[in-house]
Parts: structure tokens; sequence; C-alpha cells
């Protein structure tokens, strides 16, 4: 199973981290290994004083396919979530200003977070929306139609580089928002209103 990331795939968030709009996908992967198995407690490692949320929609795989057509894609996912990619914002940002892979930043044991999958079923991801809370706030707001590259595109893309497998995730990128998280802190993720993720920080 890989996890498959997209950066900078809502306009407002590229611009509030001072990024350029991307002209193609900005895609990473995080191990297998960075899956928080147990969906209830973060763990702050002990090399980052700055770790952000990131609320994101979450497409599950469900076909093994490569060099995927876009107008087929849609056969591709059929669960979706709310998930958490977890930044260690210092050290992507001291990565990014040396020109180095930052998967050290965002690939960590526990900094991908997945919610309860849900059955997309006759729905479109653009009859979605989700929200993530910090302490019972709304801190993010997310509308699939706002994404730079739809996941159709996002799965036509990415499956030229990496043959897709039943079982691989793929993080739809984060819309604006995104901020600290400390010890004591609790995160909801929703779906529609449904909530589908409880992550306490630890
Ligand atoms: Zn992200």
């Amino acid at each position: 199973m890989k996890i498959i990331c997209v950066g900078r795939n809502y306009q407002k968030h590229a611009e509030e981290l001072g990024n350029a709009i991307p002209e193609e996908p900005v895609i990473f992967l995080k191990p297998d290994s960075s899956l928080m198995r147990q969906r209830d407690a973060f763990y702050i490692p002990d090399w980052t004083n700055d770790v952000h949320y990131e609320a994101e929609l979450v497409v599950r795989i469900g076909r093994n396919g490569k060099n995927i057509e876009e107008r087929f894609a849609r056969k591709y996912y059929d669960q979706v979530t709310v998930g958490i990619d977890f930044t260690a914002r210092d050290v992507q940002s001291a990565l990014k200003s040396k020109g180095l892979p930052w998967e050290k930043s965002k690939g960590f044991d526990g900094s991908a977070v997945c919610g309860q999958w849900i059955d997309l079923g006759n729905r479109q991801l653009g009859d979605l929306r989700f929200s993530l809370t910090k302490n019972d706030q709304q801190v993010q707001d997310g509308n699939p139609n706002h994404m730079l590259f739809g996941v159709d595109a996002l799965i036509a893309h990415v499956s030229r580089y990496f043959t897709l497998k039943m079982g691989d995730m793929i993080f739809t990128g984060t819309p604006e928002g995104v901020g600290p998280v400390a010890a004591g802190d609790v995160l909801e993720g929703f779906l529609n209103n449904e909530k589908v993720l409880r992550v306490r920080i630890k």
C-alpha cells in the first residue's frame, strides 16, 4: 500500500504558504509506516517544534491500474474520507529552502491519519464538503470543486508514473487554514457534517 499526496492543490492554500500556483500536480509519497493505525492519538515527535494539521479529502483506490485515462478514472476509486496530512512545518521549511526532498517532514510515523471510510456510491465528489475543527472551532472548510486538479485528473496524472494498486490512498491536498497543534488539542474531521475522524494530540 502506498500513500500518494498532492501539494498546493487549492489556490488559497498555495498563497498562504507563499507558493506559486503549480502548472502540473505537485506529488509526493508517504511510506506505509506513516499511517496512524490506532486513529485516535497523535504524538508530536521530539525533533519538531511546529507540527501543522492539513485536512484533506482522501480517496481509496479500488482496483489496479496504470496509464488510466481521466474519463475512466472514476472506476478506480470507491471510498472517501477525511484525513490529516500532519506536517513538521519547521523541518519542511528548512528542507525546502535548501531545495531538498521534504519526506522527513511529511512521511514520519503517524503523519497520515484517515477517518472512517464512506462508500461514494453514486455521489460525485463535488457533492461533498469536508471540514476540520480544532477544539470545537472550525479551522478548515474544503470544497472539492475548488481543487486546482480534480481527483480524476490526479489519477490520470499519477498513474503515468506510479501503478495504482487496490488499497492505495490519495491525499488530495489541503485548503487554506492550516495551523499548528499542541498537546491536548482535539481535531475532528467531518464529511458533509458527518463526523468521520477524531484525533487527540499528545
Ligand atoms: Zn497536504
